[in-house]
């Protein structure tokens, strides 16, 4: 098969140089941040050192290459993800932000008692308290769709969970715990036919795999540039062009409108009636960066990348009879494994994977109540990406091995 090489990749990566207490550094938390690499960060010095100016406002001529560039920016992020162009893509700072935005802009003005807002069982809390939140406002409802024992959406439930009631579905694409691949399309299909909109948080999916927005036709979706060669502070907000075009903005300032008087005002096309402020410019231009690094890989390339060390992970893992892993089998899943090894608590076991260079993640990673669903108050997380190699999954095993006997 087409394969990444993943040798190659980790050239483009400082960071990955790093020596922590003299071991070399295995970073395995990419589901919570990944690392940037050179073409990324010479974008972000270009702009700082070439055109840093504020954008739309300004007639000299760093203001209009800061205006182009970020303007050009929506476009390579819309093409990244099947977008119809740049009116459909809101700049935001994360995912989070984006998920407010909707909440406030669509969900504060439309939802009122006898609505129902359809989560799932394994949502981060980026959408699950935003829109709890939302409800305990507007007086709507929450409802969740059950996982199964093996970490699946049951979608029957989803069939009668979903009604003319609902207004809006959201859904992770990608769970960040369990790694379960969510059948998007398909919940798609069961909002429409009730008139409700879907959600697809793809946090975890559009660093990960190909994201069609059009083939899944969700009405929005939202993603954070941090997790995808990006630079914190950037993300994106999709939203279909007649929804964005219809509903109101969530922040007011400048750069967002088009005629202010004292009593009353209009806002600007879109994006931008959504992008108050100043915007983060450079943090935008560099995820477009990110967008061109990730294509020019190939994201097919990303996907099956990620799924081979998925796989191995699981297969290396399962092997331990103390380890209890969360979600889907090894090959039906995203890159990255969240588990519990028995009688050492994981943040123990993230501080002694450590100490040998290693870095997991150990908590709850933002699904509390998914984590109360699988009893226990938190887990550990490996978490793959594009220069990890399958050696540095059996470098994971054996300071696991080391910790257990630590522990036992
Ligand atoms: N949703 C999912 C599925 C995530 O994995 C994350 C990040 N852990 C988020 C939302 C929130 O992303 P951010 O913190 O960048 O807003």
């Amino acid at each position: 098969p087409d394969t990444l090489n993943a040798e190659a990749i980790r050239e483009d990566f400082p960071i990955l140089d790093r020596k922590i207490g003299g071991s070399e550094l295995v970073y395995l938390d990419n589901g919570a941040t990944s690392q940037t690499p050179q073409q990324v960060i010479e974008a972000i010095v270009d702009y700082y050192t070439q055109y840093n100016a504020n954008i739309h406002r300004g007639l000299h001529t760093l203001s209009q290459e800061a205006s182009i560039a970020y303007e050009e920016a929506h476009d390579t992020v819309a093409d990244f993800i099947g977008a119809d162009g740049r009116e459909e893509i809101v700049f935001t700072k994360n995912t989070t932000e984006a998920q407010n935005l909707v909440a406030y802009s669509w969900g504060m003005n439309e939802l009122g008692p006898g609505d129902e807002i359809v989560l799932t069982q394994m949502e981060h809390h980026a959408s699950l308290v935003t829109w709890q939140q939302m409800c305990k406002r507007t007086g709507a409802e929450v409802k969740y769709i059950p996982i199964t024992n093996e970490g699946y959406l049951d979608m029957e439930a989803a069939e009668s969970l979903v009604t003319d009631d609902t207004k809006l579905v959201s859904v992770s694409h990608v769970s960040n715990t369990l790694g379960t691949i969510n059948p998007v399309d398909e919940l798609a299909a069961i909002a429409h036919d009730h008139g409700a909109y879907l959600f697809v948080d793809g946090a975890q999916s559009v660093p990960t795999r190909p994201v069609d927005v059009g083939a899944l036709d969700a009405d929005f979706l939202a993603f954070s540039g941090h997790k995808m060669c990006g630079p914190t502070g950037s993300g994106a907000l999709y939203g279909k062009k007649e929804i964005l075009e219809e509903i109101e903005p969530a922040f007011y300032g400048g750069g967002m409108i088009r005629k202010v008087e004292y009593e009353d005002s209009t806002w600007h096309d879109l994006p931008w009636k959504f992008e108050a402020g100043t915007p983060g410019i450079c943090e935008g231009i560099a995820l477009a960066a990110a967008c061109e690094y990730l294509s020019d890989i190939g994201m097919e390339r990303v996907q099956s990348h990620e799924e081979s060390l998925a796989e191995y992970a699981y297969d290396q893992l399962a092997r331990c009879d103390d380890v209890e892993i969360f979600g889907p089998p090894g090959n039906d899943r995203t890159g990255l494994v969240s588990f519990d090894v028995e009688g050492i608590h994981p943040h123990d076991l993230s501080s002694i994977v450590n100490e040998h260079g290693v870095a997991i993640r150990a908590g709850d990673h933002c699904t509390q109540p998914l984590h109360g669903t699988l009893g226990v108050p938190a887990s550990a997380r490996a978490s793959f990406y594009i220069y990890n190699t399958h050696e540095e999954i059996d470098v994971l095993v054996d300071v696991l091995h080391e910790a257990r006997e630590i522990f036992h």
